[in-house]
């Protein structure tokens, strides 16, 4: 049986790298979520025979434009820009954008891929999509910033809409970002509309959106310990990243009773043996935020230990909490996190976890969390920003929080009643990929061949 199974998965696995080469990222989130969707998928034979996964890898649409634009000495610069269209069968496309100089059409679409799952997941009505341009927001001007969201969104906005595509953040887009974007789409179509979610508050953004995915992440912990009769009060935590989804795990996890001993950028991690306290968050926040700095500048201001070029897996913990890029986590540092005691690991950021870091967690038996399920948080109140901007009435911080744990509860109880194995041990990566797969599948078999 097993063997059937992995032959229906190698024979997948062939099509899609065939049709799609040189897009590995896009392979590694395909053969993950096949492997563990197979089983079930071979139990329910009408998902086999409308060869509903088959039909999911395929994009709905995928756009690709150029991006001019002239930076501060007069030069005219040219970026790429992508807009990933994976599913609308749930609800619009939705999913962020992200602006890194490594974006490129793989990594979009396994991030699209990923984004119709975890949207399912949240409950409510959205399709997936993601997009994105290699454009490095990093040592720019704002007004490069500016003119480059301008000429991006001057192609993007033929093909998004409030009810057709409704982006949002990702990696290198933030607040700043959102607004540029928001303001030449209302320009061209001149309307106010939903069509993008991380708007300010002051135009029609929803609170806790800025926090949501950090919040969410470590409700989702909490959640899992909580299902063990334990909690976070006193565990001793390790995140990677120092950007929005870490800085704001960071505040929860504090707020829990947990402390925080690494953060980290793509140059290197600190690692502060006395807990990163709400001092320190909030310097850390105005050193991210404000001034675009390094995070190796929190190791001279505090005098903690600075490692340059390396990730934070080494450092003992109870709990992990990825929250920097895909694939920082590897098989090495999965199995020195567990020879180190650490047992809980909720992933923050999109795929953070290689498949053979995946593979050690699973086989230890310890509470890891797939992105698509721990930090759904993020897009929930993305949706949530959708229902307040259709209603044109705002809801109170404690109204937004109050739903984003009740959504990521619900999502926890998903992964449980279909990722138990037995009494004491739930796949939650298998939980969440059936969970996820079972609302796409039934709409797009009542929708037709779509
Ligand atoms: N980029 C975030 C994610 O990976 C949020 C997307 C959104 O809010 O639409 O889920």
């Amino acid at each position: 049986m097993a063997d059937l199974l992995n032959v229906k998965v190698d024979e997948l696995m062939a099509k899609v790298i065939a049709k799609n080469p040189n897009e590995t990222e896009f392979h590694q989130a395909v053969q993950e979520v096949a492997a563990s969707l197979m089983p079930f998928i071979n139990e329910n034979p009408k998902y086999l025979n409308n060869k509903v996964l088959e039909r999911m890898v395929e994009p709905e649409r995928v756009i690709i434009f150029r991006v001019p634009w002239i930076d501060d000495k007069g030069e005219v610069q040219v970026n790429r820009g992508f807009r990933i269209e994976m599913s609308s069968v749930i609800g619009p496309y939705k999913g962020g954008l992200r602006f890194h100089p490594t974006v490129n059409l793989g990594i979009l679409k396994f991030l699209a891929f990923e984004q119709v799952f975890k949207n399912s997941l949240t409950t409510l009505p959205m399709g997936g999509g993601k997009g994105g341009s290699d454009f490095d927001p990093k040592g720019k001007s704002d007004n490069e910033v500016m003119r480059f969201c301008q000429s991006f969104m001057t192609e993007l906005q033929r093909h998004i809409g409030p009810n057709t595509d409704v982006p949002a953040g990702d990696i290198g887009v933030g607040g700043r970002e959102i607004g540029y974007l928001f303001g030449q789409y209302k320009r061209i179509k001149n309307e106010f509309t939903g069509v993008l979610t991380g708007k300010g508050i002051e135009y029609s953004g929803s609170l806790i959106r800025p926090e949501a995915t950090g919040y969410g992440t470590v409700y989702f912990a909490q959640e899992m310990l909580k299902l063990k009769n334990d909690s976070l009060e006193g565990k001793v935590v390790v995140i990677s990243g120092s950007g929005n989804v870490a800085q704001f795990a960071t505040e929860k996890v504090l707020d829990m009773g947990g402390k925080v001993v690494t953060l980290s950028d793509s140059s290197g991690f600190i690692y502060d043996k006395d807990g990163i306290d709400r001092e320190k968050l909030e310097y850390v926040m105005q050193l991210k935020n404000i001034r675009r700095g390094r995070i190796k500048e929190y190791a001279d201001k505090y005098g903690a230990e600075y490692h340059e070029g390396k990730t934070p897996w080494g450092i003992a913990c109870d709990v992990a909490l990825p929250c920097a890029t895909q694939n920082e986590l590897n098989e090495d540092d999965a199995k020195t996190l567990v020879k180190n005691g650490c047992f809980v690991v909720a992933e923050g950021a999109n795929m953070p976890s290689t498949a053979e870091a995946i593979d050690v967690f699973l086989e230890a038996k310890i509470l890891y969390a797939p992105g698509k399920a721990a930090n759904a948080g993020g897009v929930a109140v993305s949706g949530l920003e959708m229902t307040q901007n259709s209603m044109r009435l705002p809801w109170t911080r404690e109204e937004v929080d109050e739903r984003l744990q009740q959504i990521m509860t619900s999502i926890h109880d998903t992964c449980v009643k279909y990722g138990r194995e037995d009494e004491n041990y739930i796949d939650y990566q298998k939980g969440a990929n059936i969970g996820g797969f079972i609302k796409v599948a039934e709409a797009m078999i009542a929708q037709g061949v779509v």
